[in-house]
C-alpha cells in the first residue's frame, strides 16, 4: 500500500468505522459462533503475493464481524465500559504515524513531555494532592501504563525493592531469597484478581483480608493482621486498597487504611481502575479522600473517560522508588540530558522498554471534550443506572444486591443461585442484551453496567423488558417459585 492507496483505503475504513459505531444497534450484541468458527473461513497460510485491498476490506464483514462481541453496542451491559471516542481514535492514527518508541526523553522528546503535562492536567481534574504533580517541589510523578494490572505489578515490585534494600542494609549478608520470605502484602477478598497475580509474580506472601458488611476493607481488620504477622517476625510492606471493586463497586476505607500504613511505614497502593474517572465530578471526589496517604494511585481513563484502550494513569509519591527499582543502563540507551531530572526517562518506570505515544489520545480527549462534557457523560451513565435500579426495585421478584453508588447495578431474582445462573445463561443465549454475573459470599447475582455512550433510557427499559420476559419463561417451564411469592 503506497501513500495514494493509503488515502483511499483509510477514507473507506473511516467511513466503515463511523457507520459501525453509529449503527451497532442493528447488530446482535453477542456473536453467535462456536470456538474454531474462523478456521474454515481463512486459508491455512499467508499469501505469497500481495492481495487487493478490496478483497481484504470485504472480509471484515465476512470473517471478522460474525465473531465480534460489540462492546460499544447500546445493549452491552457487561463488565465495565471500555472507552471509545472519535477524538481518541483520531489521536491513535497520529500515534501510529509517528510510530516512535518513546523509552527515553531523547528517543522522542514530545512523547515524554506531553505525557508529563497531560498527567498533571488529569491529576488537577481529580484534585489529587500536589505531591503527585510533576511541577511540585518533591519527587512525585506520573506515568501511563498499559493496564491497571501492570500498575499494580509495578507498585508491588517497587515496594518490594525498597523494602529488600532496607532489610539487607539492616542485615548485611542476608540473601535476597531469605529477605523475600519476610515480606507480607495485604489486599481484600474483593480486590481484582490482578492484585493477587502481582503478588504471585513478585513471589511475596500475601493475605486477602475480610471486608465489612459494605464489602469495604477497614482499618481494624488491617491492624489486626499486621499485628499477627509482626508477631510471627514478618515485615508488612504493601497494602492494595480498591476504590470501586469489580464485583459490586464497593470502596475500601482508604482513610483508615492510609493512616495505619503511615504509622507502620507500609506502601499503600490504590486501585481505582474503573471508578477513578468519576472523581473528576466534585460530588464523587470525597470517595478519594485518603489518597493523600497513598504511595501510588492508579485508574484507567480507558474505562470511563472516553480514551480508547490502552491508557492506565499511575501516580507515584516518590518516583525514585519506581525508577530506581528498575534501572539498568546499557550504553546504547544513554543520552546527554538524562541526568538533569527535568524530564523522566520512562523506560525506568514500567516493565517493557518500548512504549507507544499514548498521551496523544488523552490530550485529544481532554481538549476536544473538556472536563465539563466528561463529567456530563459520567453523570448521565449513573442516572441511567439509577433508572434501571428503580425498575428492579419496583418488581417484587427481584432484589438489589449491595448499593448502587455509580453506574453499576447488582441484582438477582429472590431465589436460589441456580435460578439466577439459569437467568444469566438464558439472557446471553437470547442475545438481545449482554451482561455478566458475579458471586460474593456464595450469593450469585447479575451485574448491569452502563457501558456505551449510545445507551438511552429506552435501551435500559428494553433491557428490563428482555430480562422479565426471560424470567417469565423460566418460571413457566420450571416448578420453582420465588421467595417473593
Ligand atoms: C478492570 C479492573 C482492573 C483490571 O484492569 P486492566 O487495566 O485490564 O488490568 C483492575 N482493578 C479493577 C478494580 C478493575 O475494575
Amino acid at each position: 500500500m503506497d501513500s495514494e492507496e493509503f488515502q483511499v483505503a483509510s477514507k473507506q475504513m473511516i467511513k466503515f468505522v463511523a457507520d459501525y459505531l453509529e449503527n451497532s444497534r442493528e447488530r446482535r450484541v453477542l456473536p453467535d459462533v462456536k470456538p474454531g468458527f474462523m478456521r474454515p473461513l481463512l486459508p491455512d497460510h499467508a499469501p505469497e503475493d500481495p492481495e487487493k485491498w478490496e478483497d481484504l476490506f470485504k472480509d471484515i464483514e465476512k470473517v471478522i464481524m460474525p465473531g465480534v462481541t460489540h462492546w460499544q453496542h447500546p445493549k452491552f451491559f457487561a463488565y465495565f465500559p471500555t472507552g471509545c471516542s472519535y477524538s481518541s481514535i483520531v489521536a491513535d492514527i497520529l500515534s501510529d504515524a509517528i510510530a516512535c518508541i518513546g523509552f527515553s526523553w531523547a528517543s522522542c522528546p514530545s512523547c515524554t513531555e506531553l505525557e508529563v503535562i497531560v498527567l498533571d492536567w488529569l491529576a488537577k481534574a481529580l484534585k489529587l494532592p500536589d505531591c503527585f504533580l510533576s511541577t511540585s517541589d518533591g519527587p512525585g510523578g506520573a506515568v501511563i501504563q498499559g493496564t491497571a494490572s501492570e500498575a499494580t505489578l509495578v507498585a508491588v515490585l517497587s515496594a518490594r525493592t525498597k523494602f529488600l534494600r532496607k532489610l539487607k542494609e539492616e542485615n548485611p549478608g542476608m540473601e535476597d531469597g531469605i529477605a523475600l520470605t519476610k515480606l507480607v502484602a495485604y489486599n481484600s477478598i474483593q480486590s481484582h484478581s490482578s492484585v493477587e497475580r502481582a503478588f504471585l509474580i513478585a513471589l511475596v506472601k500475601h493475605r486477602s483480608l475480610n471486608v465489612d458488611d459494605k464489602r469495604a476493607l477497614r482499618g481494624e481488620t488491617l491492624r489486626k493482621a499486621i499485628k499477627e504477622d509482626k508477631a510471627k517476625g514478618l515485615i508488612p510492606f504493601f497494602v492494595c486498597g480498591t476504590l470501586g471493586t469489580t464485583s459490586t463497586l464497593s470502596f475500601d476505607n482508604i482513610e483508615e487504611l492510609g493512616l495505619i500504613c503511615k504509622e507502620e511505614n507500609i506502601w499503600m497502593h490504590i486501585d481505582a481502575a474503573f471508578a477513578g474517572s468519576a472523581f473528576i465530578c466534585p460530588e464523587y471526589r470525597p470517595l478519594l479522600n485518603g489518597v493523600e496517604h497513598a504511595e501510588s494511585f492508579n485508574f484507567n481513563p480507558h474505562k470511563w473517560l472516553q480514551v480508547n484502550f490502552d491508557c492506565s494513569a499511575m501516580w507515584i509519591r516518590d518516583s525514585r522508588n519506581i525508577s530506581q527499582a528498575f534501572t539498568v543502563d546499557p550504553v546504547y540507551l544513554k543520552h546527554e540530558n538524562e541526568n538533569e531530572g527535568i524530564m523522566p526517562d520512562y523506560r525506568h518506570w514500567h516493565v517493557p522498554l518500548g512504549r507507544r505515544f499514548r498521551s496523544l489520545k488523552l490530550w485529544f480527549v481532554l481538549r476536544l471534550f473538556g472536563i465539563k462534557k466528561l463529567q456530563e457523560i459520567i453523570r448521565r451513565d449513573i442516572k441511567l443506572a439509577v433508572e434501571f435500579k428503580k425498575l428492579i426495585e419496583a418488581d417484587a421478584r427481584f432484589e438489589i444486591f449491595g448499593e448502587v453508588i455509580m453506574s453499576l447495578v447488582c441484582f438477582r431474582l429472590k431465589g436460589s443461585n441456580e435460578i439466577n445462573e439459569q437467568l444469566v445463561k438464558d439472557i446471553n443465549n437470547d442475545g438481545r442484551i449482554h451482561l455478566v454475573p458475579s458471586k460474593c459470599d456464595d450469593t450469585f447475582f447479575l451485574r448491569f453496567s452502563i457501558c456505551s455512550n449510545r445507551t438511552t433510557y429506552e435501551d435500559v427499559q428494553h433491557a428490563y423488558k428482555v430480562i422479565t420476559e426471560i424470567v417469565e419463561k423460566i418460571l413457566k417451564n420450571s416448578r420453582v417459585t420465588l421467595d417473593s411469592k
